[in-house]
């Protein structure tokens, strides 16, 4: 399956979670186990021999994606999580998100120095989750090297603001 198959099995959903916003519903795509399955082979192509150690999943649909694709190529799933749900010492980063405010919180033993990282998430859209992501990463002092998306909206600054980070995405559908 192509990128562009893929696609096709995204929803639009209109004024979802407010009026005037389009949310892409991305769960036709996981019940489709062919779809399923190409999008992490997809990504899985990609980063296999990468060396990457962890996998940066974003709470929540970023779990769905980055556990498949670790098992894949071999490494470990760090947890960037919602306030309040990490048990022991955490990291936390605030962001705007593109409705409203939110934190991430990861645990402040996951990652060191000697860690390369991918970050995964289902969507780009403003940025703000993914630029908390790589501030958390950061401040463990491990290497990102790079942020893979299902899905990024064009009309958004996500990229933009992943670039401004000195972060590289990697996107299958536009
Ligand atoms: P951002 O911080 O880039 O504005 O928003 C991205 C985050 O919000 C991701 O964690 C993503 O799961 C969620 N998100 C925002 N808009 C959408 C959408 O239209 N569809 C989906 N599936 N997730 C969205």
């Amino acid at each position: 399956m192509t990128p562009d198959q893929l696609k096709k099995t995204i929803g639009a959903i209109p004024d979802y979670p407010k009026p005037g916003i389009t949310f892409r519903d991305i769960t036709p795509l996981l019940q489709d186990r062919e779809a399923f399955a190409a999008a992490i082979d997809l990504f899985a192509e990609r980063y296999r021999d990468s060396g990457i150690t962890q996998i940066a999943a974003i709470e929540a649909r970023g779990f769905i994606f980055g556990a498949a694709l670790a098992k894949q190529i071999g490494c470990g799933v760090t947890l960037l999580r919602k306030p309040g749900k990490l048990p022991g010492a955490t990291v936390s980063q605030s962001y705007q998100l593109e409705y409203g405010e939110d934190s991430l919180e990861m645990r402040a033993d996951s990652l060191n120095s000697n860690d390369n990282v991918l970050i995964v998430d289902d969507l780009l859209a403003t940025g703000g989750t993914a630029e908390a992501a790589a501030i958390l990463i950061k401040k463990a002092k491990a290497v990102i090297v790079e942020a893979a998306f299902l899905v990024s909206l064009n009309d958004l600054p996500g990229e933009q603001k992943l670039q401004q980070q000195g972060v590289a995405c990697y996107t299958l559908c536009r």
